[in-house]
């Protein structure tokens, strides 16, 4: 199958209310211009540089995500157009997103990471630390950025009962969160493996790469 299939073999198995980012990370151009061209607007990439240099490339309705884990050096070459900051990890970084956003006057939307996977590899916070930021006077003072839900990653297993379970976290996490923070509305989790999983435990937002184009080559 070729990308514009794979895209609405997709869409039209997930429910309308859930966002599809395409992770378009080591592709090029011309594979994301193949999606952009069958409707796709939200694009994810994990290094912000190669996110810099699509975006300045490619048409400018495109809504950039970043998915990957940012090093806070490197927010100033997406403040000005970035759409969506999936892996926010800490209080720090959030300080330097608004310092950043504020240059350009702009609010940039962000998402805390949660880590929800056994696996140590995975970054993110715990869900105590999560609340402690949201309610800390120097996170009230932020006025350029806005924090809308929460991300997180599975364990990469076979053993779908857990990949549920985490995901069931997630999403109470999120339900806890979003009674103190009215602004709460995205929870980004499952990907290629396991976005059919996620959905059912009530992600609105997907991030999937290989499903929609092929495998990457690093
Ligand atoms: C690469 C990546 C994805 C997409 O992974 P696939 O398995 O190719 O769908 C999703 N989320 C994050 C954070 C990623 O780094």
């Amino acid at each position: 199958m070729n990308i514009q299939q794979n895209l609405k073999h997709i869409l039209d198995s997930i429910p309308k209310t859930v966002t599809l980012v395409a992770v378009s990370k080591t592709k090029p151009n011309s594979d994301i211009m193949e999606a952009y061209k069958a409707g796709q607007r939200d694009f994810g990439e994990n290094k912000i540089q190669d996110m810099a240099d699509k975006a300045d490339a490619l048409p400018k309705d495109i809504r950039w995500h970043m998915i990957g884990h940012v090093q806070r050096n490197k927010v100033k070459y997406m403040a000005e157009f970035v759409h969506l900051i999936h892996g926010v990890d800490s209080l720090k970084l959030l300080k330097e997103i608004n310092k950043q956003a504020k240059k350009h006057d702009r609010i940039i939307d962000c998402l805390l990471q949660i880590k929800i996977a056994k696996e140590d590899s995975k970054f993110g916070m715990a869900a105590t630390e999560a609340k402690d930021i949201l309610q800390s006077e120097a996170f009230l003072e932020l006025e350029n950025v806005r924090v809308v839900g929460v991300m997180g990653m599975a364990t990469f297993t076979d053993d779908e009962n857990q990949v549920k379970n985490e995901f069931d976290r997630l999403k109470s996490i999120f339900d806890t969160l979003k009674n103190q923070n009215p602004e709460f509305k995205t929870i980004s989790m499952g990907m290629s493996g396991d976005y059919p999983i996620a959905i059912e435990s009530g992600s609105n937002m997907i991030r999937v790469g290989s499903s929609i184009f092929g495998a990457r080559n690093y």
